[in-house]
C-alpha cells in the first residue's frame, strides 16, 4: 500500500488545507486508516463503527485484541449517543479538559461502537483531541474515529509524522503531517463509572486538578490492592521500549558515571537519557537529553523522540535518570517504567 503524506501547518487557518484533510476523511469513510497529530501523541484513526476498520488499526500496529482503543470526537454533544448513566463530575471534567488530554471512560451503548472497540467491555473510553487537523478531520469525516496511537505495539508512541512512517508506512493509507506534537505523552484515562474520578493512566491532565476540580479523585495505584479496583487493560504489555534494555537508575551523577563506567569497561556501549542540565556531566557512547528538568512539560514533549533516537546509535543498554512524580511528572515516570520494563538499578 502507498501511504500518502498530506502536511498541514498548524499556525495556518486549517481551512486551507481543506483539500487534504478531505481527501483524508474520505479513505476514513471508505473503510481506511490514517494517522493524524493531536496535541498529545500522532493517532491511527478508523471509523468507530466498522469491523473491518477497527481490525485494519489492530492489524497495522501488531496490536494485541484485548486492548481497547480510545474513540476521538469532535463534537461534546456525541458522548451521549455513545455513553450512557453519565455522571456530574464527568460532565464537569469534560467542560474543564475538552478539547485536551483527557480521556472519560463511561458505560457505552449497545451498537454505536465496533465490539472490537471495547475489547469486549461494556464501557467506552472517549476523548476531544485538542488540534485543529484532528477535529477537521473527524468532523468531515462525520462519524466518531476510533484512535490509538499511531505506532507498532510496543514502541515509543510517534511525536512526528516521521516517527509514524518509520513504523507505519505502507501499512496505512496516509498520514496528516501537523509537525511536533504539543504535549507528547497519551491523555489522562480516568475512570467515570464509580461514585467519583479514577485516574486509570496519568497523563497530560494531573491527578491534583481532577482532584480540585471534583473534589475527589484516585488514582489506581492507590487502589491496586483492593479486589474492586478497576484495571485499565493493556496495562500488560510492554510499551514504548526502545530496541536496546532500558533500566531507571538511581543514584548521584557520580555514582551513576561509575557504574556506566563499569559496564564500558566490560566492553558495553552505554546510553544515558538526561535532561540539558546534566547532559554535559556524563561520559558515554551516547547521551541524550529530554527537555529541562527545571520544566517537566518540556520532558514529556522530548521523552518519546529521546527514546526513539537511541534506536539509530549503537549502545547494548540504556540508563535513565528518573523524576519526582509530581504533576506531570507521574505520567513521565508511569512510561518510563513502562520502557524499563520496571528494572531498576541503583548506580
Ligand atoms: P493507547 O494505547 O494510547 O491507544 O491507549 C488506550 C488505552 O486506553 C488502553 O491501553 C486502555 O488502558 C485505555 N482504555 C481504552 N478503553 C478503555 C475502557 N473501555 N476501559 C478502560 N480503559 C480503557
Ligand atoms: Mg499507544
Amino acid at each position: 500500500m502507498n501511504t500518502k503524506h498530506w502536511v498541514v501547518d498548524n499556525y495556518q487557518d486549517i481551512r486551507q488545507h481543506y483539500p487534504q484533510i478531505k481527501e483524508a476523511a474520505a479513505f476514513l469513510q471508505q473503510g481506511e486508516v490514517v494517522a493524524f497529530p493531536t496535541e498529545t501523541v500522532y493517532g491511527l484513526g478508523g471509523q468507530v463503527k466498522l469491523n473491518s476498520a477497527v481490525e485494519k488499526i489492530f492489524q497495522a500496529k501488531g496490536r494485541p485484541s484485548d486492548n481497547p482503543l480510545i474513540v476521538h470526537i469532535a463534537d461534546q454533544a456525541d458522548v451521549e449517543k455513545l455513553a450512557c448513566s453519565i455522571p456530574h463530575y464527568a460532565y464537569k471534567l469534560m467542560e474543564a479538559f475538552w478539547p485536551g488530554p483527557l480521556t472519560v471512560i463511561l458505560p457505552r451503548k449497545k451498537g454505536e461502537v465496533s465490539e472490537l472497540v471495547t475489547a469486549g467491555l461494556d464501557t467506552v473510553a472517549i476523548r476531544m483531541p485538542d488540534h485543529p487537523a484532528a477535529l477537521a478531520l473527524i468532523k468531515e469525516a462525520g462519524v466518531p474515529v476510533a484512535a490509538p496511537s499511531a505506532n507498532r505495539s510496543g514502541k515509543p508512541s510517534p511525536t512526528t509524522a516521521r516517527h509514524v512512517l518509520d513504523d507505519l508506512n505502507g501499512r496505512i493509507a496516509g498520514v496528516i503531517d501537523g509537525g511536533e506534537t504539543g504535549v507528547g505523552i497519551e491523555s489522562t484515562v480516568v475512570d467515570c463509572t464509580g461514585p467519583f474520578p479514577i485516574v486509570l493512566r496519568p497523563g497530560g491532565v494531573t491527578e491534583k486538578e481532577i482532584e480540585q476540580l471534583t473534589g475527589k479523585a484516585a488514582t489506581n495505584a492507590v487502589l491496586k490492592n483492593k479486589e474492586e479496583a478497576p484495571k485499565a487493560p493493556g496495562m500488560k504489555y510492554a510499551h514504548y521500549a526502545p530496541e536496546a534494555p532500558l533500566y531507571l537508575i538511581e543514584g548521584t551523577q557520580e555514582t551513576i558515571q561509575k557504574t556506566v563506567d563499569k559496564w564500558r569497561a566490560d566492553g558495553k556501549k552505554v546510553g544515558v537519557l538526561t535532561t540539558e542540565e546534566n547532559q554535559k556531566r556524563y561520559l558515554a557512547d551516547t547521551v541524550i537529553a529530554c527537555g529541562r528538568r527545571d520544566d517537566l512539560t518540556t520532558v514529556a514533549k522530548n521523552l518519546y523522540s529521546a527514546l526513539r533516537l537511541f534506536n539509530e546509535q549503537p549502545v547494548d543498554v540504556i540508563f535513565a535518570e528518573p523524576f519526582p512524580k509530581e504533576g506531570v511528572g507521574e505520567a513521565i515516570m508511569n512510561r518510563l517504567e513502562k520502557a524499563a520494563g520496571h528494572k531498576w538499578i541503583v548506580g
